[in-house]
């Protein structure tokens, strides 16, 4: 082991110190693995993978829904310095083109559940070399992923990986357009993981449950990764179904775990009916996207009376800001204080990083710490946007709008590129959708600006609701509420049986933004 550990090597010391803990429970295959036995696939996978001709260095794509064989193949990566390249399981085949093109990986790892995408975009696929199926029923060409796994030797691999070696290209979800590949070093991780360890208590004896993407930074890295490095028991769900992720709380005694907003808000409701029994349940994670009040209320009710928020992105590991139990309630909406070892800055948009805005004031919201990414892949200008080194402290420019409140708490107020600008005025899609999200019948809203003649943009709000939403009902909600100035109000409503989201629950606007709604419109006077 160098100075510094890989994520390998968290994982022998976790076998080191709790070879007997269970480290993976995984219902939807009956297994169930103790930290020694899961290490031992490890090396089994890892060696099969280079005895395929996979080397330090070259990228291994998964197309994998939640299983052991996404946390194997992570592990197996990285004891052998491969670069893990997790897709989203999700994607249509032309996104699963662009991205296996874009990282050129040399081994695709695929299921039943995305056989077809990935098939239809393998003739595309020109750099890989080796397919493995995980399922029954392997398609000709492609490798059975259990008869690798059986094949390889349980001796840790003979490769040198180094803590600046690249772990992962992480390719963002793209709620703002192509997905671009976020480039990680084995240091970065651990040293994410060591701090998710510390704000949110991580124990051996705790029990998780995965239950949003593992190919996603969130679930992946902190949760998987820093349950393996504290011994702690991850029970993963192959897909997100609130009745059985209850369920398994109360058959596991799951103590934490983490789930974006939305999935707080399924589960809460859930719970409120369900005869099951989750006194176990601990601590709660969430982030990825701003928790309404009023769901954040449910869950504490009907869930566990502890959580933690995390806020940050993909680039920086992702989390950067924390907001601890003790500041839920008197802090609410706020993101929190910067995690141990990170500064945070507020700074006027793409300003120098020592133009900070005045307290109070909003700006693009800044961050520097020990997790940020080495690049984008192959794309240096993207890079050199978003890392920006001054006095020697590299400066990851979020694209967030935020501020810092008087005790110097970060508030995230919205992403940069959704601020509508109407008649010059600056407006925050998220206020908008707070205010809408109060109403009774209004399950889901979505604010942004339609490019309109006099205003240069107005406000548009795409709803799904209950019938009683209407125009009419929601202009009167707001004016009544007297929360937003009037410039802030939507001019047209869209009501819409769903809204576009990657599979961490996050709208896509541009997608609003490029379709047309298909939905009901309805516009107000003035
Ligand atoms: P892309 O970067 O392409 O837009 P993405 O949304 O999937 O895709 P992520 O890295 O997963 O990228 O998400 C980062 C963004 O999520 C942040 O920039 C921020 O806008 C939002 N976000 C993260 N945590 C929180 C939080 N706690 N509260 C509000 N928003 C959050």
């Amino acid at each position: 082991m160098s100075k510094h550990p890989t994520i390998g090597d968290t994982l022998e010391q976790t076998v080191a110190r709790y070879p007997e803990n269970d480290a993976i429970v995984y219902p939807h295959r009956n297994q169930t693995w103790t930290y020694e036995e899961f290490n031992q696939r490890v090396n089994q996978l890892a060696n099969s993978m280079t005895r395929l001709g996979v080397e330090k260095g070259d990228r291994v794509a998964t197309v994998l829904y939640n299983g052991s064989e996404i946390a194997l193949t992570v592990y197996a990566c990285a004891k052998i310095g491969a670069v893990f390249t997790p897709l989203n399981f999700r994607l249509p085949a032309g996104e699963i083109e662009y991205i296996v093109n874009d990282a050129e990986a040399t081994m695709l790892i695929y299921e039943s559940a995305t056989q077809d995408a990935v098939e239809t975009a393998r003739p595309e696929l020109d750099s890989v070399e080796e397919y493995v199926f995980i399922d029954d029923g392997v398609p000709s060409e492609t490798r059975d992923f259990y008869s690798l796994l059986d094949s390889g030797s349980p001796e840790r691999p003979d490769v040198v990986v180094e803590e600046d070696d690249v772990y992962a290209f992480i390719y963002t979800s793209g709620t703002t357009g192509r997905p671009k590949g976020v480039v990680h070093e084995h240091r970065d991780m651990v040293e994410h993981s060591l701090l998710v360890i510390a704000e949110m208590n991580i124990t051996r004896d705790d029990v998780g449950l995965s239950i949003l993407p593992l190919y996603h930074c969130a679930e992946l890295h902190a949760m998987l990764f820093t349950r393996v490095h504290r011994g702690a028991t991850n029970v993963i769900h192959h897909e997100f179904e609130p009745q059985a992720a209850l369920e398994a709380i109360e058959e596991h005694g799951v103590t934490v775990f983490f789930a974006a907003p939305t999935a707080w808000h399924a589960l809460a409701q859930t719970a409120a009916e369900a005869d099951v029994d989750v006194g176990s349940l601990e601590r709660g994670l969430y982030g990825a996207a701003p928790m309404p009040e009023e769901v954040l209320n449910m869950a504490m009710e009907h869930l566990c009376e502890d959580y933690v928020q995390a806020y940050g992105m993909t680039e920086i590991g992702p989390c950067g800001v924390f907001q601890r139990p003790e500041d839920q309630i008197s802090k609410q909406g706020c993101a929190g204080l910067p995690a141990l070892n990170h500064e945070v800055r507020v700074v006027e948009p793409n300003a120098p990083p020592d133009e900070e805005v005045a307290q109070g004031d909003v700006g693009e919201i800044i961050i520097a710490g020990p997790c940020t990414m080495r690049e984008y892949w192959n794309r240096p200008d993207a890079t050199a946007a978003s890392l920006r080194e001054t006095g020697g402290t590299e400066w990851y420019y979020s694209g967030d709008i935020g501020y810092f409140d008087d005790d110097g708490y970060l508030y995230h107020v919205d992403r940069k590129d959704d601020m509508i600008v109407s008649g010059g005025e600056n407006i925050y899609p998220a206020e908008v959708e707070n205010v809408l999200f109060a109403h009774e019948s209004v399950d889901e809203a979505a604010v942004l600006g339609e490019s309109d003649e006099e205003w240069g943009e107005r406000v548009v709000a795409y709803i799904v609701g209950e019938e009683e939403a209407t125009a009419e009902t929601l202009d009167e909600f707001i004016r009544e509420s007297d929360q937003l100035a009037d410039f802030k109000r939507p001019r047209a409503y869209y009501f819409v049986d769903s809204l576009p989201k990657n599979p961490s629950g996050k709208i896509q606007k541009f997608k609003l933004r490029s379709a047309d709604s298909g939905g009901k419109s309805e516009s107000i006077g003035t």
